[in-house]
């Protein structure tokens, strides 16, 4: 079994990364929990000495990872932010970045509270005008770093734009692509430099895995990725890369479902008496939804919704049978949440209000439930407001 180079998206789920056991045919890469390995004799080894600098079932769900993001090299960490935090260790003292103002929150506390201390500095624009994010590009500017569609008001960033803007001015594109996944955006493919991906949400895909990934077509970025995922040591666990690679071997199936679903849902919502404003990408009524069009292959399983005020807010979250009250996002099970108070509590009431995070938005994570049973709950929780 050899995966041809030409395999699509869909095969490359399942296959791309994975040999079967070379010793036993296993057709599923096994979990090698194991710390150190024997060597043959001194100075002679198969490629692997200690399990921080290398395990198999890691390097299989890295390459696994790259290959759905179109990229030359994967690094597999313990978390997002992790991730984040390795692909940040690319700046020093005195560089800067520029950056979504409605990053994600764990992102933005990274940045304005560890890594300022070591002398990075950090600008917050409203990257969905690339005009905005190329005034704020200085001499000492190393990185770009977005996310599109943006947490919780799905916003977009024009890909393409912002790609030749970074590639212009000699600045690495680095995009958070957690949100979409990289069934429906590959930003690597529209220019990007790099790709990280919290695993947790789409790519492992079950709610039951904390992980993280960065891809890289960067060859000068790779090498430090490699280096410092070593040198810190923030690895994904044998067993969580496992994970992992048993959730993107579904991926393709699952996002096709949560795509349809939250189609489906923000379509209900849109029409509902009770909703007065619903942010969906797929929804022609998106003021991006052109763009969502053109650089995305499908628009997701997450969407947020206005209800009339905080109170009728509180009645469906509250009301909810199916949809699970909690934060994350990305599981086969459908969540929902209150922003302002929840996922987005820690950023400041006036910097809510700049991004648009109302007191009475609610945030969904359309599951793949059947979409009928997903609609009734809203239909019945909406209708005690
Ligand atoms: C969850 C999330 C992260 C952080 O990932 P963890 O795995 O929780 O550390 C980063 N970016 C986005 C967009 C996320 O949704």
């Amino acid at each position: 079994m050899k995966l041809p180079p030409s395999a699509r998206f869909k095969t490359r789920c399942i296959h791309a990364g994975q040999e079967p056991d070379p010793t036993t045919g296993a057709i599923i890469m096994p979990i090698y929990q194991t710390a150190t390995y024997v060597q043959d004799e001194l100075g002679k080894h198969k490629g692997f000495e200690y399990a921080r600098t290398q395990n198999p079932t890691r390097s299989a769900v890295e390459a696994n990872i790259a290959a759905l993001e179109g990229g030359a090299r994967g690094f597999a960490f313990a978390s997002g932010m992790a991730a984040i935090d390795a692909v940040a260790s690319l700046l020093a003292a005195g560089d800067h970045m520029v950056v979504t103002d409605n990053t994600y929150g764990g992102t933005f506390r990274l940045f304005e509270r560890v890594l300022r201390r070591y002398g990075m500095e950090f600008t917050y624009v409203d990257s969905s005008d690339v005009a905005l994010v190329a005034q704020a590009i200085t001499p000492r500017t190393r990185m770009i770093f977005i996310e599109t569609p943006t947490n919780p008001v799905m916003r977009l960033v024009d890909l393409r734009a912002v790609a030749q803007l970074a590639r212009s001015r000699g600045v690495r594109l680095v995009v958070d692509n957690t949100f979409a996944s990289p069934f429906n955006q590959r930003p690597l493919d529209l220019g990007a430099h790099l790709v990280v991906h919290s695993t947790t949400k789409y790519l492992n895909g079950h709610s039951d895995s904390v992980g993280g990934a960065v891809v890289s077509n960067d060859a000068e970025a790779s090498e430090w990725l490699a280096f410092v995922q070593n040198a810190a040591g923030a690895i994904l666990s044998p067993f969580d890369s496992w994970l992992v690679l048993r959730g993107t071997k579904t991926l393709a199936v699952r996002m096709t479902q949560h795509n349809q679903n939250a189609q489906v849902v923000a379509e209900y919502l849109g029409a509902s008496a009770k909703v007065t404003r619903v942010f969906y990408p797929g929804l022609p009524s998106h003021p991006q939804h052109r763009l969502a069009v053109s650089q995305m292959h499908g628009f997701g399983g997450m969407l947020s919704f206005e209800a009339a005020s905080f109170e009728a807010a509180r009645q469906v979250l509250n009301g909810v049978r199916l949809f699970a009250l909690a934060e994350s996002l990305g599981g086969v099970e459908s969540l929902i949440c209150h922003p302002a108070t929840m996922t987005h509590a820690s950023v400041p009431a006036d910097v809510r209000a700049r991004l648009g995070i109302t007191d009475s938005m609610v945030r969904l994570s359309v599951g793949i439930e059947d979409v009928q049973d997903l609609v009734d709950d809203l239909e019945q929780a909406l209708a005690r407001v």
